[in-house]
């Protein structure tokens, strides 16, 4: 188990059904985490961002795909496993920090609410845990205070605290520092990268913070609820001797083959429904697949041409006129 990793989605399905209309929140999703790891998870409102947290933290359950968080498997997890999963795995901090403490209760008290509640750590040891992560979150002179007494930013840190609690493999942020400004989302993305280092518990944020790319090694975009690029960083020692952090984006490959071409791409060379693809030797190009039938050079016609585009025309697929008796193999040419 050990060299497993700590987050693997392969191919994740969540349909929603509301009012007899189906809201497809992820299509396919692919994820794999290391153990240890902290990555960030971007993307746009809507985009399946907080659907697919809600299934790792086992308060959800996929509609289909494979997901396995610290050798669980979250989808044939029932009762007691799922219970002690969330109790003990896995620690979450949300938004809204009224979903992360409870008002009467003051910051220290919150964090011991959270063992006794799952009794994982040994009674005897509980208060000093308590004390140390208040400590090491910078919230140990307010521990005493309640909630509604402390900063945008205390709350979280204390938030934090609460969901480090059980000593969890896996902390999971659902935009953590949406309600905060940013110098305060800052100090709390510090404390998150901090508390990685430190417990190891591999870490999974989900931001529209732009500035988590400074504190994090890796950024997940996720569009339409599927993975689309990664961005690897690293830091680097120049000539000169100076630290420099190098960031590369990659477009996400999925097993089978497919993957998202970024929009900005898509719009510069207008592309649309259909595009041509060719094979070189160190490469594939991408170009758009207008132009008449007539222009496709001989032998190119069994090239992987994208005539996918049957499938996944959208809306206005149906009032696409299609050339009358057009030959099966004809790669139609969209007239507008
Ligand atoms: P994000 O967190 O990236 O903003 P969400 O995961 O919340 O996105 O939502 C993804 C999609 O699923 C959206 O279209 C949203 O409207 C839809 N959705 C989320 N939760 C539900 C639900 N409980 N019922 C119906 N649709 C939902
Ligand atoms: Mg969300």
């Amino acid at each position: 188990m050990s060299d497993e990793p700590d987050i693997v989605c392969e191919g994740l399905v969540r349909i929603y059904t509301a009012q007899g209309v189906e809201v497809q929140a992820l299509q396919g999703l692919d994820l794999v985490v290391q153990p240890g790891e902290m990555v960030a998870l971007i993307g746009a409102s809507g985009s399946g961002k907080s659907t697919l947290l809600n299934i790792l933290s086992g308060s959800d359950t996929p509609s289909a795909g494979r997901a396995r968080v610290a050798g669980h498997d979250l989808v044939a997890m029932r009762g007691r496993e799922r219970l002690d999963y969330r109790r003990g795995v896995v620690g979450f901090v949300w938004q809204q920090s009224g979903r992360n403490l409870l008002p009467y209760l003051s910051g220290r008290e919150n964090v011991a609410m959270a063992q006794d509640v799952a009794g994982v750590i040994p009674r005897g040891e509980r208060r000093e845990r308590v004390d140390a992560l208040l400590d090491q979150l910078g919230v140990a002179q307010v521990a005493d205070q309640r909630p509604a007494q402390l900063s945008g930013g205390q709350k979280q840190r204390v938030a934090i605290a609460v969901a480090l609690a059980n000593g969890p493999r896996v902390l999971l942020a659902d935009e953590p520092t949406g309600e905060l400004d940013e110098a305060t989302s800052a100090e709390v993305l510090a404390a998150m990268e901090q508390v990685n280092r430190e417990h190891g518990a591999t870490t999974l944020i989900v931001t529209h913070d732009a500035a988590v790319a400074e504190h994090v090694d890796r950024t997940v975009r996720i569009r339409d609820g599927r993975t689309s690029t990664e961005t690897l960083r690293a830091t680097h020692t120049d000539e000169a001797g100076r630290k420099v952090r190098v960031a590369a984006e990659y477009a996400v490959l999925d097993r089978a083959g497919r993957m998202q071409l970024p929009a900005e791409y898509v719009s510069a060379l207008e592309l649309r429904d259909r595009v041509r693809l060719s094979l070189e030797p160190d490469r594939i190009e991408v170009r758009p697949g207008s132009g008449a039938p007539a222009q496709v050079p001989p032998g190119d016609k069994d090239a992987p041409v994208a005539r996918r585009a049957q499938r996944d025309e959208g809306p206005d697929a149906a009032q696409t006129p299609r050339p009358p008796a057009s030959t099966p193999d004809s790669e139609t040419e969209d007239p507008s």
